[in-house]
């Protein structure tokens, strides 16, 4: 047996030795899914087959460079770097590059990035003069993006009337239209953006029975980690690309699928079976992350889910410590004991910054975590934050180099026309827009072929329009010859972008001076790298592409030692020695917009136990007592997540009789009654929770999350209230109901009622709230 099959055990050998088929491996955190697919890869590789010949699809980029450099090593091949391997939309952008011109589009297209999109969108709304506040272009952004990922085109959009009242219902009758003018002045730019990389690659193999031919002969292996999170657009990409070998290999864990909110879809795991033929599923039980507290821990959490696949999770390593559960006051002071703790074990025990994580739910709780590890001087870093690409002077050189590969390209255009400032207004920029539409070509176009068309710009501002489109024109032919870095530096400097931010003179103009720097040294170094690969040649093109699609984890490089600050859903598949999941409060974690129905809970739940996994040694949780969130300081109640531990491989640091002690009030909007995944409450002395009336706050949030619903105020718990079988009684979600059945006795009594708003549910009166009517 070659020596690296002999770092596997039994469970994970299987799938890495069954060469070909179609093959799921289902299992939980940290059981060496990902370690799978790498040993795979290097094995396919052993046994002959071409790297060419293998697609790896992974959840970030920096995965993918690490997986490639565990098979360099292992197969000792430099071979390796030429295998395709990488997110599902760099590797589809560099597909449809090559295939561009079928879809209509040039082989340079741009790829938008989400600021891009979400100007683009907005210009729209105000060139149709809508009303800003009803066509918010943040909203309308996602419901365009889970269109494209359901593959709903403007064509089937307009096609199915469900859709369009589903828009104007939600007061938005003209988001069809909007669709329209986003996706035709994306097309006319020369524009993709992110969600196009996956539909235009799913048009491209639907329409192109050659192109599909052509790439599944080429991906004769393909494997993908997470698959959990795929989307619907990402399974039926998958599916085309491996329908003719079948040589398929996915893994994940349903207990971590964390996207539901982006469209992604647990299904595409639970189908898989019934996808392919002879599909081998592969289970694997040992984990070799973290310590049997943490493993157990989390193992007590994810039961509690109703939704799941049953798998076993154990681990041979130590117990280690317990879960460390601390409450503060606020969260000044949580990042204060965060700070101090991951100071105090760095002393103990001798280890690096690099080794610890500060988790949380949502990216503005990094503030007080920064502010307190600043004052320690412990070097961190943030991860998911404005990306260094996203800074206002880099995107402005970017937009540069954009518009010289791409002049159709208007996100640019519109950002570098007058900057640095020379003279051309918004209100010729206007004109510009309104002509190009009517045109239907880009303002590139309709600056070029200015002195031909009927338009009221004087002589001076033509002069300067057509000084800016010769001097875009004079890089676009730099380019022809020069390396991605000669271009960039003769841009910089040509553009008069430099010599602006050193007028500015400041600090913070120097800072930004300095941001350009880097940016420049970046692409030195991807120039040098891209030219090892066999089929890349270092141009600009491939440079904006893979700034594009970077996502702030892959500019890590790992040579620095920093403390990771990151939201969960960054977080997955990645480990750390010490994990601190801060901000274990309700309505913050599990989230106040994530409780309104059973499977919302459950995701949350999922979160947590993502979040737990990437422990290796040891875990802190920690809440507060109170905390500004909407600028009002807000009484905060620690997280269910912690209740739903089991005691034993917790470890309080405040005596646990100090927790305050609230019932919850929305345990009875799941629908039906499962004990086990709602809040677990401490049991006090075997009595029953306080009879417990919402208060005027709470009332508010729900009526705030249920608008449809008219909500009475003078409900309370059913407690007392001797309910009987043709009972009418109001809830406060479901409205008016008739009671159908009542069975159980005591705290486990429940009752059967037909709702109006909500068809029959089970509720469990202890906790329900209804009104007799
Ligand atoms: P996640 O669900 O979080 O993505 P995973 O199932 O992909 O986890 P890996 O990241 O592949 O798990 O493995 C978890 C850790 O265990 C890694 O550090 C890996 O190197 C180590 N590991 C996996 N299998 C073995 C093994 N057989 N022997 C020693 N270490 C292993
Ligand atoms: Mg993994």
């Amino acid at each position: 047996m070659e020596s690296y099959l002999a770092e596997l055990n039994d469970a994970q050998r299987a799938p890495v030795l069954q060469k070909d088929g179609a093959m799921i491996v289902i299992a939980g955190a940290g059981s060496g899914k990902t370690r799978v697919l790498t040993y795979r890869i290097a094995y396919l590789m052993s046994k002959g087959v071409d790297p060419f010949n293998i697609l790896a699809l992974t959840f970030t980029n920096k995965a993918a460079r690490e997986m490639k450099k565990r098979i360099a090593s292992i197969v000792g091949n430099s071979e390796a770097k030429n295998l395709w391997m990488g997110t599902f939309h760099s590797i589809f952008a560099k597909m449809l590059r090559f295939e561009a011109d079928k879809l209509g589009y040039p082989s340079n297209f741009t790829i938008y990035d989400t600021q891009d999109s979400q100007r683009l969108i907005s210009a729209i709304i105000k060139e149709m003069a809508l009303d800003k506040d009803v066509y918010k272009y943040k909203q309308v952004y996602s419901r365009i993006s889970s269109y494209k990922n359901s593959l709903i085109t403007v064509k089937a959009y307009f096609a199915n009337p469900e859709l369009m009242e589903a828009d104007a219902m939600s007061k938005k009758p003209r988001l069809g239209e909007i669709y329209k003018n986003y996706v035709d002045r994306c097309f006319k730019a020369g524009a993709m953006d992110f969600d196009d990389l996956l539909l235009k690659t799913n048009e491209l193999l639907n329409r192109f029975p050659d192109v599909l031919h052509k790439y599944q002969n080429r991906f004769r292996y393909i494997l993908v980690d997470e698959y959990q999170d795929t989307n619907h657009s990402q399974y039926l990409i998958v599916k085309a690309l491996s329908d003719k070998f079948q040589n398929i290999c996915v893994v994940g864990d349903d207990a971590q699928s964390i996207y539901a909110f982006r469209g992604a879809n647990i299904n595409n795991i639970l189908n898989f079976q019934k996808d392919y033929e002879n599909v081998q599923m592969y289970r694997l039980e040992q984990n070799y992350r973290s310590t049997r507290n943490i493993v157990n821990a989390a193992n007590s959490i994810i039961e509690k889910n109703k939704t799941k696949l049953d798998k076993v999770v154990w681990t041979a390593n130590d117990d280690g410590t317990k879960i460390v559960v601390n409450r503060l006051l606020n969260d000044g002071e949580e990042g204060r004991f965060v700070a101090s703790s991951i100071f105090e074990n760095k002393m103990q025990n001798q280890l690096n910054n690099g080794d610890f994580a500060i988790l949380y739910r949502t990216n503005a709780q990094s503030r007080a975590m920064e502010d307190a590890l600043r004052k320690r001087e412990i070097p961190y870093r943030i991860y998911g934050g404005l990306s260094f690409y996203q800074r206002k002077e880099i995107k402005d050189v970017l937009s540069y180099l954009r518009l010289l590969v791409n002049p159709n390209d208007e996100e640019a255009l519109k950002r570098v026309i007058n900057y640095p400032a020379r003279g051309i207004g918004q209100t010729t920029i206007d004109k510009l827009t309104i002509l190009a539409n009517q045109y239907g070509r880009s303002i590139f176009e309709v600056i070029e072929n200015i002195d031909q068309l009927n338009i009221k710009i004087n002589s001076g501002t033509r002069n300067k329009l057509s000084n800016f489109v010769n001097m875009i024109k004079s890089f676009t032919i730099l380019n022809e010859n020069a390396d991605a870095f000669t271009v960039a530096d003769t841009v910089a400097r040509k553009t008069g972008l430099i010599q602006e931010l050193k007028k500015d003179g400041t600090p913070e103009g120097v800072a930004r001076i300095e941001n350009i720097e880097e940016l420049m040294n970046g692409i030195k170094d991807f120039v040098e790298g891209q030219k090892e690969l066999a089929d890349a040649t270092g141009s600009l093109t491939e440079f904006l592409e893979d700034v594009a699609l970077a996502t702030d984890m892959d500019k890590d490089t790992g040579d620095d030692d920093r403390v990771a600050l990151m939201t969960i859903h960054l977080a997955k598949g990645l480990e750390f020695p010490f994990v601190y999941i801060v901000g274990m409060e309700e309505d913050l974690f599990p989230s106040a917009m994530s409780m309104n129905t059973r499977s919302e809970l459950e995701e949350e739940r999922r979160l947590f136990y993502v979040a737990l996994t990437r422990a290796e040694k040891q875990a802190y949780l920690t809440y507060t007592q109170s905390r500004y969130r909407w600028g009002k300081l807000i009484d905060a109640e620690p997280s269910r997540f912690i209740e739903e531990i089991e005691s034993q491989f917790l470890d309080y640091m405040v005596p646990q009789d100090d927790y305050k002690y609230k019932p919850l009030i929305d345990t009875d909007i799941f629908g039906e009654v499962d004990k086990s995944s709602l809040r677990q409450t401490k049991p006090r002395s075997g009595s029953p929770p306080p009879a417990h009336k919402p208060s005027e706050e709470q009332l508010r949030k729900l009526r705030k999350l249920r608008p449809a619903t008219s909500v009475p105020t003078n409900i309370s718990h059913t407690d007392g209230i001797k309910l009987e079988e043709g009972n009418e009684v109001e809830h406060i979600r479901f409205g008016k109901g008739v009671v159908l059945k009542i069975d159980g006795v005591g705290q486990d009594k429940k009752a059967e009622i037909d709702f109006q708003n909500g068809g029959i549910k089970k509720l469990l009166l202890r906790f329900a709230k209804l009104k007799l009517l």
